[in-house]
């Protein structure tokens, strides 16, 4: 048992997931293939040494224990296309031990520093950053003494190929790591690019081209233009947008320096402004995600706490109905004991009994009315009426969620033609009502994992009176057990669920004077109707 333990340990430490070392080779391959522009410097990497943007990246989120493994795959991939170099003993030695720097910066990291490798704020993003600075730097330190020392060259130029190597390594550390450590381990099924993000690519295309294409602008004056849509698609979809956007003109970049055949000094420069735009954007880039991770947690304690609130007031409820009920209820059990004892002899207490009767009739009624009054005030009580559009309505309640449904690849679509009258309702009760068939719609996507996923929220008038708002989505549908008591308090299908969403929508409606059914259940399809006049 014991030695069945240590094994275990023992193999979770030396034998490396395969999946990971797979992903390793592939991404080795793409950037040793996209890298190639660096070969126009003076310097050109030497074969064997790992991308160090994915070397970091698989250090930072597997641990130090991957580095002797992504040394050999790093080995084994460029073989082919290098064969082994003369010297090849100290060049591996060079690959490993850079690789060993970049696991120590991992550690530093992760379990020094303790940022979390999934840039969770602006702190862990800007140890990150000071960390790439002094990994690159060492890495050019490295290269240029090696190189210099391999070929006895001139090293009068030694700063400037240090600053060169420095700046390049730095980029690809910016442009590479970021971008495999916000988006490991993401869920990609039923993603679906958007119209948005195609005519972003669009714009970085774009501005490459007024760039570099057209004859009359100069290249470096024009620069700035790559600022725009970095700048938009971080504000749209913050770091994890921002690390795509980043890698694409990266890309476009350089493989357009290639094709041109630019000089030396030119890559250089356009090394520097790369470095600008990739520090802009990913600061901007996590600004934006922190800020939206505030939010939605924001919304998230607002609606625990409006659950708290309802829960407490259902429990008031209850109490007060309790307390209500239990005077009459008992008076009624006390006439209806002393009523049993004196039908034992009904001639002698005829009027008396007559007279309990008459109590018990008068208590059970006292009783109606309680219960009566208790529903009028909850029914009507708490209203209050505001003069507002379908289409304000249809915002306040989806507000809270709406970030939920983008999260989740949702497509949500609102279809309202321009003239529908305005409703008078109660801004925050049918902004729950709506709130409550929306997440359930978000739900109902997000458990049956359907091939389009989309909700639709449309508005219509019904009568002369009504309009008619009706959610559907392209869930599985209802349940078939549960389309009978969909309304009842406490029914649900969810583990997590409480079962009070439809119920309490329905009395929010009827309290307007509406109604609110199951109009479809396969696509599922709420309905409600608000008068227009309550
Ligand atoms: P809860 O969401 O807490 O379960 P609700 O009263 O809002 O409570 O919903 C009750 C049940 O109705 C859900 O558990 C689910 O089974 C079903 N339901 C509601 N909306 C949908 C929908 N859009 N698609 C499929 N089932 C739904």
């Amino acid at each position: 048992m014991y030695l069945r333990t240590m094994l275990e340990t023992l193999k979770t430490l030396l034998v490396p997931s395969w999946k990971v070392l797979l992903a390793y080779a592939f991404g080795s391959l793409i950037l040793n293939t996209l890298s190639h522009p660096q070969n126009i410097l003076p310097l050109a990497l030497t074969p064997w040494t790992p991308a160090p943007g994915l070397t970091l990246a698989v250090l930072m989120l597997f641990g130090l224990r991957y580095w002797p493994w992504l040394v050999a795959v790093t080995f084994l991939v460029d073989l082919p296309t290098h064969g082994l170099p003369p010297d090849w003993t100290s060049a591996l030695m060079l690959a490993a031990s850079l690789a060993l720097s970049y696991g120590a910066m991992a550690v530093w990291l992760t379990r020094v520093l303790g940022i979390d490798p999934r840039f969770r704020n602006l702190r862990d993003l800007s140890w990150f950053l000071v960390a790439a600075i002094i990994g690159a730097l060492l890495d050019a330190i490295v290269h240029v003494l090696t190189s210099v020392a391999g070929t006895a060259a001139d090293s009068g130029d030694l700063l400037a190929d240090l600053v060169n190597f420095w700046v390049g390594d730095l980029i690809r550390l910016l442009v590479v790591t970021p971008l495999v450590l916000v988006h490991a381990g993401s869920d990609w099924r039923g993603w679906k690019p958007t119209r948005e993000m195609y005519i972003q690519a669009m714009a970085i295309a774009i501005a490459l081209w007024v760039i570099f294409g057209l004859r009359y602008t100069d290249e470096f004056k024009f620069f700035y233009l790559l600022f725009l849509p970095l700048i938009w698609i971080a504000m749209r979809h913050g770091i994890h947008g921002t690390v795509v956007a980043l890698a694409a003109t990266h890309l476009g970049l350089n493989a357009i320096l290639e094709w041109q055949g630019m000089h030396v000094i030119a890559v250089v420069e356009f090394q520097m402004l790369m470095l600008g735009l990739a520090l802009t954007g990913l600061f901007l880039g996590m600004t934006v995600s922190v800020r939206r991770a505030t939010e939605e947690r924001l919304h998230r304690r607002e609606a625990e706490l409006n659950q708290a609130m309802r829960l407490a007031a259902a429990g008031e409820m209850a109490q007060a109905i309790a307390h209500e009920l239990n005077q009459p209820l008992s008076a009624l059990a006390n006439y209806a004991r002393a009523g049993r004892v004196m039908s034992g002899d009904p001639g002698r207490h005829a009027s008396l009994l007559a007279d309990t009767l008459e109590k018990i009739d008068r208590e059970a009624t006292r009783a109606g009315q309680v219960v009566h009054r208790l529903r009028e005030f909850f029914r009507g009580g708490g209203l209050r009426l505001e003069d507002m559009s379908i289409a304000e309505l249809i915002e306040e309640g989806l507000s809270p969620t709406r970030r939920r449904a983008e999260r989740n690849a949702i497509a949500v679509q609102v279809d309202l033609p321009a003239d529908l009258p305005r409703v008078r309702a109660d801004r925050v009760q049918i902004g729950t009502v709506l709130h409550n068939l929306f997440t359930n719609a978000i739900e109902a996507i997000d458990t049956s994992q359907p091939a389009s996923r989309e909700i639709v929220i449309s508005a219509r008038r019904q009568d002369r009176d009504r309009i008619r708002v009706c959610v559907r989505d392209s869930g599985d549908g209802v349940a078939t057990d549960m389309r009978e008591r969909l309304f009842d308090s406490f029914a649900t299908s969810k583990p997590e669920g409480m079962g009070l969403g439809l119920a309490i929508s329905r009395t929010l409606v009827e309290a307007h004077g509406g109604e609110l059914w199951l109009d479809s259940a396969r696509p599922a399809r709420f309905c409600f109707t608000l008068p227009l006049r309550p």
